[in-house]
């Protein structure tokens, strides 16, 4: 059993223990089986004592060490300055402690953590070192293992084409990626997440500590909009990450798991498929103003063939007393007349059953804006788009409500599109007063005159060709859609001399 015989006289008065506390033996044992490789030196450097684990860890035996500089160990790649700046610190009698790179006897070399202690006489003078070190090769292997994974995983968390958040369980943001940061930019608020999860799921603050399970949201679509800009869309998954007691994360990492949130910006397919939706809504409009423009005509024909059939009637009642051989000819003509209007009715074909939904009136007026854009910028009409922030969801049909304002917009846009006429604004606006949702639809063109305010809802009355003053067509068609839901519409003068549409309804209220 090696023994610390070579510690000096004046050294084993500090480190050794007050006789009877502890037996010398099961100190020295301590010593050098301790878990770190421990040495004694004169102040410069020379190697006094090695422990067994100095031994061990260098290669070299107690003999070859003892009598020798520390420097016995230096691999000689260590920068001189660090060697500087180690003894500047021991100097002052400070401690140092830091990394080198030592070399074994065997040559083969390791890092050493290496810890050194001045100890300090009753003169106040250096009398020895006391130096420990530890072989940290393999764990330095492993950090560099772990930095290098680190790295790797941060570079593809960074280029991962969606923005990346976790979040503690108070909801404070740990970590994001460099998606994540362009959103900063991209929607010029600080933090962009705030916003998009209160758009996706309001008061989430509080639901994170109520009712943590409210918060898992799994693509939830959330829509910002921007001023001057492009409204953006984002889907947004959230998950709960439990701690893994196997695996203990870094702190703050650790604490009691936490949220990843993961959001995607799906702007370009969201507009893809608005493109896509908007087509269709087009096509079915279309169709529907074919069918309303087929059953009108109709509704029309039967409507005016009544009246020389309702002569006919009155003649044949005159007829019977005086002629009753051409009355009888006349009640033939009559029956004949009579069957063809009634196959006339028949065939018109029968209105549309759409089951009513919850309706955004917003967002009807935004599809109708969108399907009218062409007709728009060909008209040179300006719009100035004015939604109320939030509308309650109202139950309506949603195809009848766009043919309802698409037709009070196309009427807006023909009083408007006349030749010489310069002013060309459309001005749209929704707002909610009491339980009522209004809509306001006014053009700057030449208005319609006081008499024909009412006439303008009758079937078939047109004003088209008379004094150039606009009524528009539809608006029979408009007020039936109107008063299905349980609305009214109507027709004002604008203040500054054009048409005003006013529609309003209640928005409890049930369509019929
Ligand atoms: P050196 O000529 O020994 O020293 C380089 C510079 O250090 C010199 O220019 C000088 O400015 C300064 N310096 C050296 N000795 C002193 C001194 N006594 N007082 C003031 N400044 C001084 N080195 C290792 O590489 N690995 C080790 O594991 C290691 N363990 C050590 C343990 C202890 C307890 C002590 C006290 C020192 C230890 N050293 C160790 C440092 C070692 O003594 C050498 O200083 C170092 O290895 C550089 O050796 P060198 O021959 O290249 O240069």
């Amino acid at each position: 059993m090696p023994t610390v015989s070579v510690i000096p006289s004046a050294l084993s008065v500090s480190i050794l223990p007050a006789p009877g506390s502890l037996p010398e033996q099961a100190f020295q044992l301590a010593i050098h089986q301790a878990d770190l490789a421990i040495s004694i030196t004169d102040p410069q450097a020379n190697i006094l004592f090695a422990n067994d684990t100095f031994c061990q860890l260098t290669g070299y035996q107690r003999h070859e060490v003892v009598g020798r500089n520390e420097s016995v160990l230096s691999s000689k790649t260590t920068p001189r300055d660090l060697y500087q700046r180690m003894w500047a610190t021991l100097s002052a009698q400070r401690p140092w402690s830091g990394r080198l790179l030592n070399q074994r006897k065997d040559g083969s070399t390791y890092l050493a953590e290496l810890h050194i202690s001045p100890i300090v006489d009753r003169q106040g003078q250096i009398s020895h070192f006391l130096g420990m070190h530890r072989d940290i090769t393999h764990l330095n292997n492993l950090e560099i293992e772990v930095k290098g994974q680190k790295a790797l995983i941060e570079s593809v968390i960074d280029t991962t084409p969606m923005a990346l958040i976790y979040l503690d369980l108070q909801g404070r943001i740990l970590l994001d990626n460099q998606e994540y940061k362009k959103l900063v930019s991209d929607l010029g608020t600080r933090e962009p997440l705030h916003l998009l999860l209160e758009e996706a799921l309001p008061g989430w603050m509080n639901a994170l500590h109520e009712s943590p399970e409210r918060c898992v949201l799994n693509k939830r679509e959330v829509r910002i909009d921007r001023p001057q800009k492009r409204p953006r869309w984002f889907s947004i998954n959230t998950r709960l990450i439990q701690p893994d007691e196997s695996f203990p994360m870094p702190p703050p990492l650790s604490l009691h798991g936490g949220w990843l949130v993961i959001i995607s910006d799906i702007t370009d397919l969201h507009e893809e498929q608005e493109k896509a939706r908007a087509a269709g809504l087009q096509a079915v409009m279309a169709e529907e103003e074919r069918m309303s423009a087929i059953r009108e005509g109709l509704s029309a024909a039967a409507f005016r063939l009544e009246e020389p059939i309702n002569v006919m009637s009155s003649a044949l009642s005159l007829l019977r007393r005086r002629e009753p051989a051409t009355a009888e000819m006349l009640q033939d003509a009559l029956n004949t007349s009579r069957e063809h209007l009634q196959h006339l009715r028949e065939i018109i074909p029968p209105h549309s059953h759409e089951q009513p939904s919850v309706v955004n009136m917003n967002e009807v007026l935004r599809d109708v804006l969108e399907i009218n854009t062409p007709k728009l910028l060909a008209a040179g009409v300006v719009v100035d788009w004015k939604p109320a922030s939030t509308l309650p969801g109202m139950m309506g049909r949603p195809i009848q409500l766009r043919m309802l304002f698409k037709a009070l917009i196309d009427n807006a846009i023909e009083a408007m599109n006349t030749k010489g006429w310069n002013q060309r604004e459309l001005y749209v606006t929704t707002r909610v007063e009491n339980d009522l949702l209004q809509v306001d639809i006014t053009d700057t063109g030449p208005g319609i005159p006081q008499e024909w305010r009412q006439k303008a809802f009758e079937p078939f009355f047109t004003a088209k060709g008379r004094s150039g003053r606009h009524i528009g067509t539809g608006l029979p068609r408009a007020q039936h859609i109107v008063s299905d839901h349980g609305g009214i519409l109507d027709l004002e003068s604008a203040p500054g001399g054009g048409c005003l549409a006013h529609v309003e309804f209640r928005i409890n209220g049930d369509p019929i």
